[in-house]
């Protein structure tokens, strides 16, 4: 794709998506910054950062829970910009939930952002990428690679999301539009450092010790990831899920 392109990141006001933006902003594509007003991130600091690595962007409210909200985030693309080549299904949530606690209703909060939403994302996506144009939706260890106690609901969201991709890189294949997921393993961001609903400050200290790259992984090393899945040296990959988890899912433990 040229250097014209143009990105739509969902959850990018935080972690993984803002560093995806600088990432763009530092190749000259452009970008739509999707924001989430439930959550205190602060998405004028992805522009700030953006714009100091010579980048454009606009800031796009986004609710992955809304079809309406999805289409209009998408279509703020193409109204700004005149186009639309990525996009990256990047938002989601993490809730702590032991299966008798697991009702219904949070079973199906998660599935609303965490698969429901990368559906939206991602059929948007569908309606307005041409050829060369590439997706890329984030899944995790978590149901990607391995069981999580006490994460059925989320494991399962991350799980359904390969699924989703795999089928998606068929059907859109014919179209020259590629999909492909990202494993992240344990990356420092806000959604890490929660230690009510994951490990925490400590626990990801305490972690980082188990994982032969010695640390856990910055938001920056899975964006370089999400940016190459979207950019032409990717050009025959589809379909895939890529683990960057410096080395934590390959360490035999006994
Ligand atoms: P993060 O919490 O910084 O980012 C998640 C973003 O999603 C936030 O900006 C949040 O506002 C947004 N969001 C939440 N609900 C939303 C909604 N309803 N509509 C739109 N946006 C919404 O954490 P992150 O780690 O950067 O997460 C990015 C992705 O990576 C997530 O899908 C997450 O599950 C996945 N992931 C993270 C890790 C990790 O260790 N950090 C590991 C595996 C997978």
């Amino acid at each position: 794709m040229s250097e014209q392109a143009v990105a739509a990141i969902t959850g990018a006001a935080s972690g993984i998506g803002r560093a995806l933006a600088v990432y763009y902003a530092g190749r000259g594509i452009r970008s739509v910054i999707g924001t989430f007003s439930g959550d205190p991130h602060d998405p004028e600091e992805t522009a700030r950062l953006v714009r100091e690595a010579g980048g454009t962007c606009v800031i796009q409210e986004v609710d992955v829970r809304q079809t309406a909200s999805v289409e209009a985030f998408a279509d703020r693309a193409v109204e700004t910009f005149g186009r639309l080549d990525y996009v990256i299904a990047n938002a989601g949530i993490l809730r702590h939930a032991p299966i008798a606690d697991l009702t219904d209703e949070r079973w199906a909060d998660i599935m609303e952002v965490d698969l429901v939403g990368v559906l939206r994302t991602l059929r948007a996506g569908a309606k307005r990428l041409g050829a060369g144009g590439a997706m890329v939706a984030i899944s995790s260890i978590a149901g990607g690679v391995y069981g999580w106690e006490e994460h059925a609901h989320y494991a399962t969201a991350k799980a359904g999301v390969l699924g989703l991709v795999r089928s998606l890189a068929v059907e859109l294949g014919p179209r020259e539009i590629r999909v492909n997921a990202i494993i992240p393993g344990l990356i420092e961001t806000p959604q890490s450092l929660d230690p009510v609903n994951s490990l925490g400050p400590d626990g990801l200290i305490r972690a980082g010790k188990d994982i032969p790259w010695g640390r856990v992984g910055r938001p920056e090393e899975v964006a370089s990831v999400i940016g190459f899945l979207t950019s032409r040296d990717a050009n025959y990959v589809t379909g895939q899920a890529i683990v960057v988890d410096g080395g934590l899912t390959v360490k035999m433990r006994a």
